[in-house]
């Protein structure tokens, strides 16, 4: 008997089972992937992500696999320009997009560091019911013994296909449809930093990444997707062109692609109820948003601190579990709010009249330009930098 098992061991699975087993509880962390292996996901980690794994003592080990600093950051909308960096958002003043195939390898050694047994390349098919209360999983090894193993609490960090959520019922609230699809891959051969450029109805990011190489990325809105299957590459250059020409010629003169084309259509965007008897959701499992504004890690590990202070309240008896995961949902949904309102208004690629005035004031001031940069790297919440009497100032300079 465990006292908890996680299924899913990237960002929100491993560092909850870390973090519980660092309490003294008996964990089980599983995943049908194997690591190190890679999943869809550009991997831009918010300063505010960063410093969690400082917290949890994982930083150095990230820094060491030689991942490039990004000390500079430039986010455009059409003709507007913001450029600059924040100041230190608690003690980190660089931010990185590390490979996924290293940052989750980390996470998973840091998971079995602390004492939690992770077993890969297990599939989970079933949770077991008793009287209306998950206990337990039942599921597949990769040689395909089944396996039934319980638990106090089951933890569904399974992504946004959440087995879990499915298997309970849990359900969706807050919906907002998805606007774009994306194409990446890995180029070699370009010296960057860090971009993040809308143009019209479409956007390109771009990020230093391991190995020398650099990750682009192409977005448009959905229903151009047919058109642009027709033709990836060409495509993928003329949106490079059409938004940051300079980038698109020393990426069609010194790139070499590196690695397949790597596309999505993005899911929707949601909110899920993410507790009930004997389980709980983190992660993309419970709140999933357009990955326009790069939270899904940061929000992962926030959130995988989250809960596993709330189990732990709850599995200590301080608490009673119900109350301990009401808690963690309210307070995820409190701290996540305006983040998520920001996010889905501009993954429309569209600005409002209000936020494009406040862009093009931005693009003339620095100083409102580096808190600009500390609302995306995490340094402050949306309401503190949406402020009335901010904006006020700032519009009001700028007119
Ligand atoms: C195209 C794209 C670009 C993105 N770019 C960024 C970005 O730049 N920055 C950022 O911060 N976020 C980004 N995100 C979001 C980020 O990838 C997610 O928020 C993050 O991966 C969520 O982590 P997670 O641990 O909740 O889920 P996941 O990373 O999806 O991990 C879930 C794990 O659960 C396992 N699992 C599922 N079902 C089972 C089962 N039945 N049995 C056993 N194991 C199971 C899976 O194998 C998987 O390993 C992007 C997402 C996408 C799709």
């Amino acid at each position: 008997m465990y006292d908890a098992i996680v299924i899913g061991a990237r960002c929100a699975g491993s560092p909850v089972g870390m973090l519980l087993a660092r309490r003294g509880h008996r964990v089980l962390v599983v995943d049908r992937a194997t690591f190190p292996s890679d999943t869809v996901s550009t991997h831009y980690i918010q300063q505010r992500g960063l410093a969690r794994l400082a917290a949890w003592g994982l930083l150095d080990e990230l820094v060491a696999t030689g991942v490039p600093a990004i000390k500079h950051m430039t986010v455009s909308y059409r003709d507007i320009v913001i450029a600059g960096f924040a100041d230190a958002i608690n003690g980190i003043d660089v931010t990185y997009a590390p490979r996924r195939t290293v940052l989750d390898q980390i996470l998973v050694n840091g998971a079995r560091a602390a004492g939690a047994e992770v077993r890969e390349g297990f599939a989970v098919r079933e949770l077991i019911f008793e009287d209306g209360k998950v206990v337990g999983i039942r599921g597949a090894a990769a040689d395909g013994e089944v396996r039934e193993e319980h638990a106090r609490i089951v933890i569904g960090a399974d992504g946004r296909n959440s087995f879990v959520a499915d298997a309970v019922g849990a359900q969706r609230y807050h919906e907002v449809p998805a606007e774009c699809f994306v194409y990446y891959s890995y180029f070699s051969g370009l010296r960057t930093d860090f971009h993040s450029r809308i143009g019209v109805g479409e956007q390109i990011g771009i990020w230093p990444t391991h190995d020398d190489r650099t990750l682009v990325a192409v977005m448009r809105k959905a229903e151009a997707m047919p058109e642009f299957r027709a033709d990836v590459e060409g495509n993928f250059h003329a949106i490079a062109r059409a938004i940051v020409p300079e980038f698109a010629e020393e990426l069609a003169t010194h790139g070499k692609r590196e690695d397949r084309f790597h596309p999505m259509r993005y899911p929707d965007n949601y909110y899920r109820q993410s507790y009930g008897p004997g389980w709980a959701l983190v992660g993309d499992a419970g709140y999933h948003k357009d990955p326009l504004t790069g939270l899904g890690i940061s929000d992962a590990f926030e959130y995988a601190q989250l809960l596993a202070d709330r189990v732990h309240d709850g599995l200590s008896g301080d608490v009673p579990m119900a109350d301990a995961l009401a808690e963690y949902q309210r307070e995820r949904d409190a701290k996540s709010h305006s983040s998520f309102e920001f996010t889905c208004s501009i993954s429309t690629l569209e600005l409002t009249p209000q936020l494009h005035a406040v862009f093009r004031a931005l693009g003339g001031d620095a100083r409102y330009a580096k808190d600009f940069f500390a609302m995306i790297g995490g340094g402050m919440t949306g309401e503190e930098f949406f402020a009335p009497e901010r904006m006020a100032k700032l519009l009001g300079a700028s007119a």
